[in-house]
């Protein structure tokens, strides 16, 4: 049985080897990452990992749960029907061929005296949730796009622990004029490194206010620091505020890594006195 699970997981991965991601074409979920990872995204291709294979199957069961609950309270909430896994497409330049692709959980038609009202879920599966406090802040500007596209009354992302689906959070989102801009600047950014044959900075290692620092960890602080170092602002702030937890993740972490390094040996090169 365990090898017929495996066999299963391992059949629904879309690992293609010929698969190649179309160049100025991202996704929504990935508008929040290290530019660095984005970019690396479309030159390397994923490798299979069981592990991740396994929690992206546990997710799917996750959001199922969530369909058979509001198919459940249907009559409850009037509600007219539900659109699940809706797409949206949003030209960020048509000239150059830049767009942002994404695919909202759950688009649900709710009906009441003034008319019909549209509310959009984003469902995210979690290990725990304990620490989850409000959206995180990859998820907020992922759900941005949706909004702007589909135009919902209320949009919510709701977390479910993968442990105890008894466990959820639930924050209503609004649409923010700021992180489209940031997604829309982002997104040509991106585009032009991939034009120009450019490798992006490491982002998720450098201050997120200044950009050019890299970020120093204090773990001995309570909660843990981070601090820009020089040339950047020089400021400390909380690591959770940081994006650094996304090289824990990362699949190219050891080329990302090694680049650093190079690009630090090269620095040092330039910087030492010229000897006479
Ligand atoms: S290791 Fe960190 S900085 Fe480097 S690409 Fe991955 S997420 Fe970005």
């Amino acid at each position: 049985m365990a090898d017929a699970i495996h066999d299963y997981i391992r059949s629904q991965q879309k690992d293609d080897p010929n698969y190649k991601r179309t160049m100025g074409h991202f996704r929504s979920s990935e508008m929040g990452f290290c530019e660095r990872q984005i970019i690396a995204t479309f030159n390397i291709p994923e490798e299979y990992d069981a592990t991740r294979a396994g929690y992206n199957v546990t997710g799917n069961v996750v959001e199922d749960f969530v369909r058979k609950v509001i198919e459940s309270k249907a009559k409850d909430l009037e509600l007219d029907y539900i659109i699940p896994q809706h797409n949206i497409i949003w030209n960020i330049d048509w000239e150059e061929g830049t767009e942002v692709r994404g695919k909202a959980d759950f688009l649900m038609l709710l009906k009441d005296k003034a008319g019909t009202q549209k509310h959009l879920v984003e469902v995210k599966s979690a290990r725990s949730i304990e620490h989850i406090k409000e959206p995180m802040k990859h998820h907020r500007i992922q759900v941005m796009p949706y909004i702007l596209e589909i135009q919902p009354t209320t949009t919510s992302i709701v977390y479910i622990d993968k442990n105890n689906l008894n466990n959820v959070k639930e924050f209503f989102v609004e649409f923010d004029d700021m992180i489209m801009g940031y997604i829309h600047e982002k997104a040509k950014r991106l585009h032009g490194f991939q034009m120009r044959g450019e490798t992006p900075f490491a982002e998720a290692k450098y201050c997120p206010k200044c950009r050019s620092g890299k970020l120093k960890v204090d773990h001995t602080a309570r909660p843990k620091t981070a601090t820009c170092q020089p040339p950047g602002c020089g400021q400390t702030m909380k690591l959770d505020d940081t994006d650094l937890w996304q090289c824990g993740y990362c699949g190219v972490k050891d080329w990302c890594d090694k680049l650093e390094r190079l690009k630090e040996k090269e620095l040092v090169q330039i910087e030492q006195p010229a000897k006479n």
